[in-house]
């Protein structure tokens, strides 16, 4: 059983993280069950970057048509490998492209598709995986019936892992139908590392007191090349933009390290954050509950020891470089 791997790029050419870990994540399944690991992905300026994690035929199309993400093009060119690559099964990131064309993709190759998944699939009559649910308050455990599958991994669940191997690099001549429409250009408002590409994201609450303040959190986040992310009263007080607001009803955020200035805990919050990998509290209040989810917590004034963890971090740094 060959596995195909949609490895996302940024609009640089470069792959994101998630590539490498879905692509750790096929080496492991084809390990198990034979077959080797391929990869589809679009203007990539180094493709053989994939080899290092184990996938033997990457396929990059360099074709400005594909440097917009377009779900019905992408899709048609992602089933069309799928096809003639001869696969069974298809791996995503659980990024919000790929979620998107997740669903289009199961209907073009007739596949059972799961997101959020945090496991290696078992095969016991179908194939069986464990995904996260209910903002990661539950585990559930998916049958797949159709024979061909869909998996989109949930960003940080598998981690790295190097699996060095020969590859072969081809390209592929999409012909692309007709749009129902088309991007014609992209402006960003912002280089700021986002929220849900960041591997760092350091976070405040209303214990920041006010908008003149977040100076600390852009600071600490400069540092560490962070993505700055706030709480909701926060962006509801218009103390930072809406975009920022992380929680049950704002953005999930899935960081290797995230960091919480002055915010309390409180479960919706705790909702959105809690499959980041290692949380860091900082609070005065050492009953706050955040601190129960945290793996490292100061009980501290963010106005003291914010600006003193700056300092240290630009010591190391400059130690470092
Ligand atoms: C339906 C619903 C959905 C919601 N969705 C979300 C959501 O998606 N995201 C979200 O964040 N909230 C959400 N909330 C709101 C949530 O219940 C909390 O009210 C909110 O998270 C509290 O924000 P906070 O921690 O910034 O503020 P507070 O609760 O006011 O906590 C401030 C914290 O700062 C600490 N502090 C004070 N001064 C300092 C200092 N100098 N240094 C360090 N620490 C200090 C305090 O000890 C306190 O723990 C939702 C609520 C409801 C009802």
């Amino acid at each position: 059983m060959d596995i195909l791997i949609f490895a996302e790029t940024d609009d640089k050419g470069n792959f994101k993280k998630d590539a490498f870990e879905i692509a750790s994540y096929a080496y492991q399944i084809s390990s198990q069950t034979g077959g080797n690991v391929k990869a589809i992905c679009f203007n990539s300026k180094i493709p053989e970057k994939l080899s290092d994690y184990g996938v033997k035929k990457i396929i990059n199309s360099e074709n400005d048509e594909l440097k917009n993400f377009d779900a019905g093009i992408y899709s048609d060119c992602i089933s069309d490998v799928f096809k003639s690559e001869n696969c069974s099964m298809l791996v995503l990131s659980s990024s919000s492209n790929s979620k998107y064309i997740g669903g289009i993709l199961s209907v073009k190759i007739d596949a059972g598709y799961v997101t959020n998944i945090i496991s290696i699939p078992v095969k016991d009559n179908n194939l069986v995986v464990v995904r996260n649910t209910f903002t990661n308050k539950a585990f559930e455990t998916v049958e797949i019936t159709k024979s061909n599958s869909i998996l989109a991994v949930s960003k940080n669940s598998f981690g790295l892992k190097e699996n060095p191997t020969k590859t072969e690099i081809s390209d592929f001549n999409f012909n692309i139908s007709e749009r129902r429409n088309k991007v014609s250009s992209i402006e960003k408002t912002s280089n700021k590392v986002t929220i849900a590409d960041a591997d760092i994201v350091v976070s405040g609450g209303r214990g920041l007191k006010g908008p003149e303040n977040w100076y600390l959190i852009e600071n600490l986040a400069e540092v560490l090349g962070a993505a700055t992310a706030c709480s909701k009263p926060v962006s509801d007080l218009g103390w930072r933009p809406h975009s920022e607001h992380v929680g049950q009803t704002g953005k999930p955020v899935s960081s290797n390290l995230y960091i919480a200035i002055g915010i309390s805990g409180a479960i919706q919050h705790l909702a959105g954050v809690n499959s980041s990998k290692v949380k860091v509290v900082i609070n005065t209040d050492p009953d706050a509950p955040f601190f129960k989810a945290a793996d490292y917590g100061i009980v501290g004034d963010a106005f003291d020891v914010v600006p003193n963890l700056i300092d240290k971090l630009k010591e190391f740094k400059s130690v470092n470089d």
